[in-house]
């Protein structure tokens, strides 16, 4: 049985989940440092989303694991997605660049029903038994998927019979059981390493849905100064994982 909160870095050592996760904290700690405007920070989240990617791209090939996630399977796609306030500007700055204002405008149609939907549920089980489509979700795919937030990056199944039952359920039931330990620690110690870095200089720390949250931040450029001043970005509050 490996260690599987051992890998390798890109130096050649080994090291572990608690290694990763303060790694990360320190390089987006520094590199939070070096911002000074607004059109600076996307950068930071871009990096430490990549550094994310490269790990768990590591993880995979060191213990040679086969997910069961393909193109087009989209189950986990229709729940709470969890993501904090860098991680929503970050994906609406992507938007943003990627989509005319036709494509725009759908999206963030899309982003107001769900708003409008969850944001007055206010206890996590009504929250954790949410099955509703994210608005970024178009044919079965990711319609931002550079700018997708962490939980999105990490999130994997190693079967997908579970998946369809939890969408099929709509009860408290979590898909998080079938992930591999390997690519659950590694992809969170990354994810817990980075917040700790924005939380340590003062920005929101506080967890929301990614499509309610989108919805404020593409239509509202009071959201990005909120959170640039140390102040919460958002209304909507996510509490399904209380
Ligand atoms: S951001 Fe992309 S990957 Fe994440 S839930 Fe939405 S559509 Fe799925």
């Amino acid at each position: 049985m490996p260690n599987y909160l051992v890998v390798r870095s890109s130096a050649g050592e080994l090291v572990d989940g608690e290694t990763i996760r303060e790694e990360t904290r320190a390089a987006a700690a520094t590199r939070l440092g070096t911002c000074r405007s607004m059109t600076d920070y996307p950068r930071v989240a871009r990096e430490t989303m990549e550094r994310q990617d490269r790990l768990l791209a590591e993880v995979q090939q060191r213990y040679s694991i086969r997910v069961a996630c393909s193109a087009g399977c989209s189950y986990c796609c229709h729940g709470i997605v969890t993501a904090r306030a860098h991680e929503i500007l970050f994906a609406a700055d992507v938007i943003r660049k990627r989509y005319t204002a036709p494509r725009l405008g759908a999206i963030i149609e899309r982003c107001r029903e769900r708003h409008a939907r969850i944001a007055p549920l206010r206890t996590a089980v009504e929250q954790r038994t949410v099955r509703t489509a994210c608005p970024l979700l178009t044919d079965g795919r990711c319609g931002a998927y550079e700018g997708r937030p962490m939980v999105c990056r990490t999130h994997h199944s190693m079967s997908v019979d579970p998946c369809r039952q939890w969408l099929e359920r709509s009860d408290e039931t979590s898909h998080d059981d079938h992930q591999h330990q390997a690519i659950f620690v590694q992809g969170n110690s990354v994810r817990v390493g980075a917040y700790a870095a924005y939380e340590s200089a003062g920005f929101d720390a506080t967890l929301y849905d990614l499509g309610c949250a989108l919805y404020e931040a593409l239509t509202d450029p009071r959201c990005a100064r909120r959170w640039k001043d140390g102040k919460k970005a958002f209304s909507m509050v996510c509490r399904a994982l209380e």
